[in-house]
Order: structure tokens, then sequence, then C-alpha cells
């Protein structure tokens, strides 16, 4: 039962300000549910549009009875003497006997739109002649057996100015009865609008190309920028997509404007629909290439031998191309069913890929199946190909692609730099002595490495060595046992660290013995420093004892120096402190 809600809208229950607060949030989520419905409408529509439009360009056909004949043999000039006219639906092809090789099409035009002056029609592999009452005003192709098909034909007939009212006849001849009589796009227009409607029909086609190749540009880029593991993959889907752009161009109508061949174009397009399903196997075979169950050669095999075989019937001039279009469209059903059931076993162990794959081959596979079934059983009363539109659903798989490789890339980097905090940290703790946090011996040579070049690079700033030694450190240990020492040892040490400045480092030298190297050549600073740490270690209480330290100090040289002499410097004039009576701190001689 709905609440009643007073004129303010409000509901009966709760305080006014929460209500209202509520009816705002449900407001502003019901509008932005209802803007996403209208989006999605709108993109139906517009999807919708697109799809009719070829439909209503076809549907320019004049009302009128329309009348065929049949013969099986190839007549010249006898057009006055037909009297058996039958009537037929236009819309479909007239019912001839298997044995025919010739039909007359009749109609009567139209005698109200004098401006409607240009024939439109489109053919496959027949000859045309065209007759207004007993002229013939065109003519196209072999009224005989040729070596090779005639291909598909889109012809334009301008009628002569006083064609209203008058007989049309279309006669077709086909050395092959399949698709004698079939004659698509019918219709009579003005010059401009037959132009236009061309590029009407060719609309899925116009709107695919730029889509393709902007896929195969982002995967070229793929293949650049992230060579690897999928640069076949990248490959695979770069040659699908090269054979489908080459396949919508031989598809199009347009095509005849620019390059008027129809041989040319029927055996490119004959050849392009061969290649499809093979192109597309490889892309599939790569992508489940580990799984064993997924028999792709199986299915790759049989679609290059078919092709094989109808290449080589089609040189020997049995017009098998056209004919084993029976095999292949069964075959095409088969195999791509069989694939769709390996992509979707694989998605289920949760390859991305394959379940990303299966939306494109399964429209691409309905619609290739709907385009040849509409061609041979003549499943609608306009002609255009469906199949285009599948590329909108290879460029989901596309993105799916790319959306895969970032997460990996992600996933590596997320890992490397997991990789790389622990090799630093294995390499700091190598590198570090555990017990007093300062560094240890084996960096002593990198450290010095280093201030002697920046002591070289600055133009002669020496640097200082300090080397500090606890005083009767031996009578800790004895009389407050080992574990003591070391609180003192760590307590010195990081008392020593906190004195230092910026430019120091600490390097414990060995048992209670420690190394500074200090970034400073002003001997009254550095004595200065060294004088403060004596002092402070004398005053403070480290790890809850006293002691007292001694420190020799000695000066880096320059150039003529080495570590050596340097060691010997500090290591003597630290001996000299404890020979003078200890906790006092030694500069050594300059000798
Ligand atoms: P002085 O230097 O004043 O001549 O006397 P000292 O007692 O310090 O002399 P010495 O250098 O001979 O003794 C150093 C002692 O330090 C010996 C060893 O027992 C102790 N020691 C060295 N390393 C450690 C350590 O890691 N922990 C502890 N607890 N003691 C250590
Ligand atoms: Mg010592
Ligand atoms: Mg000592």
């Amino acid at each position: 039962m709905r609440r009643f809600t007073g004129p303010s809208g409000r509901g009966a229950t709760g305080s006014p300000q929460k209500a209202d607060h509520r009816n705002e949030t449900e407001q502003r989520k019901g509008g932005i549910r209802m803007r996403r419905q209208n989006r999605w409408q709108r993109i139906g529509l517009l999807c919708l549009l697109l799809f009719l439009l070829p439909v209503q360009a076809g549907a320019a056909a004049w009302d009128g009875s329309w009348f065929y004949h049949e013969e099986k043999a190839v007549p010249f000039g006898r057009e006055g003497q037909i009297a058996d006219w039958h009537p037929y639906d236009h819309r479909k092809r007239p019912p001839l006997s298997p044995d025919s090789h010739v039909v007359w099409l009749s109609v009567q035009l139209p005698d109200d739109a004098p401006d409607r002056n240009v024939l439109m029609f489109l053919t496959t592999n027949q000859a045309v002649r065209v007759w207004l009452d007993r002229t013939m005003i065109y003519t196209w192709g072999e009224f005989r057996p040729t070596r090779f098909d005639q291909g598909t034909v889109f012809h334009r007939v301008a009628l002569p100015g006083d064609f209203a009212g008058k007989q049309l006849k279309i006669e077709l001849y086909a050395a092959k009865n399949r698709q004698l009589g079939i004659v698509h796009l019918l219709s009579l227009d003005t010059p401009s609008r037959q132009v236009q409607r061309i590029f009407l029909y060719d609309l899925p086609v116009i709107l695919a190309l730029p889509a393709a190749a902007a896929m195969i540009l982002l995967m070229l880029l793929c293949q650049y920028f992230y060579s690897g593991r999928w640069n076949r993959l990248y490959s695979f889907v770069i040659g699908f997509l090269l054979v489908f752009s080459c396949w919508l161009v031989s598809a199009a109508k347009v095509r005849s404007l620019f390059f008027d061949h129809p041989v040319f174009w029927w055996y490119m397009l004959s050849i392009l629909a061969y290649l499809l399903p093979l192109s597309a196997n490889l892309m599939l075979s790569e992508l489940l290439k580990d799984k064993p169950y997924a028999r792709m050669k199986l299915v790759t095999g049989v679609n290059a031998l078919l092709f094989l075989l109808a290449a080589a019937g089609e040189l020997l001039g049995l017009h098998s191309m056209n004919d084993l279009m029976d095999v292949f469209y069964p075959l095409l059903a088969a195999g791509e069913t069989a694939a769709m059931y390996w992509c979707w076993r694989a998605a289920r162990q949760g390859n991305r890929l394959c379940r990303a794959v299966m939306v494109p081959l399964a429209t691409f596979t309905l619609l290739g199946l709907l385009d040849g079934m509409a061609g041979h059983f003549r499943l609608f009363t306009w002609h255009t190909f469906l199949t285009p539109l599948a590329i909108y659903a290879f460029l989901y798989f596309v993105i799916a692609i790319l959306r895969e490789k970032l997460r990996r890339e992600h996933r590596l980097a997320v890992h490397n730099a997991g990789l790389e905090r622990e090799a630093a940290r294995a390499l700091q703790r190598a590198e570090t002595d555990v017990l007093t946090g300062c560094w240890n011996r084996s960096v002593l040579n990198r450290l010095l490495a280093s201030s002697i070049t920046e002591a070289v690079q600055s133009g002669g700033h020496g640097f200082a060595v300090l080397l500090l030694d606890i005083d009767h450190f031996k009578r800790v240990n004895d009389q407050f046992g080992h574990v003591a020492g070391d609180r003192v040892l760590a307590a010195f040490a990081q008392m020593v660290r906190s004195s230092m400045g910026p430019g120091c480092s600490c390097i414990r030298w060995g048992g209670e013995e420690f190394m500074i190297l200090m970034d400073m050549e002003e001997r009254e600073a550095v004595v200065r420093q060294a004088q403060l740490l004596r002092r402070k270690t004398e005053s403070a209480d480290l790890g809850g004892h006293r002691i007292t330290c001694s420190i020799g100090v000695a000066f880096w040289h320059g150039r003529q120096d080495t570590p050596d002499a340097l060691f010997k410097r500090v290591d003597t004039a630290l001996y000299r402190a404890k020979q003078e009576g200890r906790n006092r701190v030694v500069l050594a001689g300059e000798d």
C-alpha cells in the first residue's frame, strides 16, 4: 500500500528534515538512474538507426506487378517473341527450374516521377541486359560460361528521357543456376540520391573501418612498448584485423565508384571470407595454446584445407570458391562453437582473455552466419552485410587485452618494488653491525673511497678520521658480565651516532673500538667535536654504567696520502692517548 504523503511530498513519519534529506537522496539516485537509462536508450536508438538506414535506403523500389520468363539457353534479340510471362513476388527469387540459365524480369516503370531516372540494382555472377520496351539500353558481362566468376556488380543505369510508363525488362544470364534471378537493392531514384544511397548501404562498413584501424594501431603500440610474451598474440590480432579491414573494403559498395573491377573485388571478398575464420582461429589458437583440451589445430587445419580446396578448384575453372560456401558455413558454425566451448572452459579456470574473446567470437559467428544465410536463402528483402558490426565486439576484446596487460604490468611493478625493498633491507643488514647499529668494517673501504673522491673533487677539502676506544672495557665485562658489557657498547654507539653531524659515518672498527669519518678539515672544529664526544661519554649514564673513552684524531693529507698511512697515524694517536693516561683526545703528528 502506498504511504500517504502531504502536499509537500514529505512522509507522515520521521522528522521533516530527515524525510526531506531522504527524499532528496532518493530523488538524486532516481535521477542518476533515469539519466543512465536515457543514455542507454539513446545509444540503443542510435544503433538501431544506423542499422535501419541501409534498410531504409533499400526501400526505394516502386509498386508494380513483376513478371518473369525463364530459358535454358542464350538466345539473342528474341525479346519481342516472349509470350509466357509469369507473375512473381519481386522481393523473392522467381521460382526457376534448376536447368535454366537465362531469366527475364519485367515490370512497368512509374509515370509520375520523371526525375527519378537512375535505376540501380546489385547482381552476383550474372551477365545483365536492361531493356526499355524493345530497346536494349544497358549491357554488362558475358552471356556465356566464363573461366572465372563475373563478380558482384552494382549496376547504375541512367534511363532515357521518355522512360515513364514503359516496360522495364532485366535479362539475366548465369552459367551456374544458383545465383540466377537474384537482384538485390533495386531502386529508382534521382542521380544524387542514388549516390547517397550507395554510401548509406556502406554505412556499417564506413563506421567499422576507423574502429579496425584504431585497434590495429593500439595493438602495434602494444607490440612496440610491451614486447614480450604476448607479442605473438598481438601479431595474430593485428593479422585478423587486417584481414577483416580488407574484407570490409571488398564488401563495400562504394569501392566500385573508385575502382570498378567486379571480378577483382569478388575474388578478394571470397578469399577473405575464407581467411576471416582462419585468422580468427589462429588468434584463438594463441589464446588457448596451453590448454590440452582445445583442439584449435584441428579447426584451423580444416579451415586451411577448405580454403586450399576452394582455391585449387577455382584455378581449375570449377567455380568452387562460391560452391564450397555450402560447406564453409556449417564448418564455421561447428568450428566456432567448439572454440567457444574451449574458451568457456578456459574462462572458468580464470582466463580473463578467453572470457573476453567469447563476446566478439559469438557476435562474429552469428552475424557471419546470418549474412551467409541471408545471401543464400534471401532471408531479407534488403541486402546488407551485418558482419561489419562485429568489429565493435572486437573493440571490447582489444580493450580487455589492454586492461589485462596494464593489470599485469602493475602487478609486476608492485612485485619488483617489493623485491627492491627486500634487497635494500638485506644489503643494509649485511652492512650493519647488529649490536651497535653502526656500519661494519666491510663498508669501510666504500666509505673511505667516497670520502677520498669527494675530497679530490672538491679541490683540497680534506676529511678527518677519529678512532675511539672505551677505557678499561674488559673490567665492565669482568665485573658485570658480557650482557651488561653489550648494553654499555650499544648505548655508547647510540650516543656517538646521535652526536654526529650529517657529514659523518660511524663504523664499528672491532670490539669496543669505533671509527668516525668526519667530512671536515678545520683542525680546531674536529678536535672540538672529539672533546665534546669524550666529555659526553664521561658524563653520561651508558647502559647503567659510567665509562670513559680515548680518542685518536688524524687528517687526510691529500693525493700523496694512503689509507694505510692514515690508519697508522690515527692508531698511533690513540695509543698515545692510552699511554698518556686515557680519557683524552690526541691529534696525530703531521709527519
Ligand atoms: P684499554 O682499551 O683501556 O686498554 O682496556 P680494555 O679493557 O678496553 O682493553 P682491551 O682492548 O684489551 O679489551 C677489550 C675488551 O672488549 C675485550 C673483550 O672482552 C671486550 N669486548 C670486545 N667486543 C665485545 C662485545 O661485543 N661485547 C662485550 N660485552 N665485550 C666485548
Ligand atoms: Mg680495545
Ligand atoms: Mg678499550
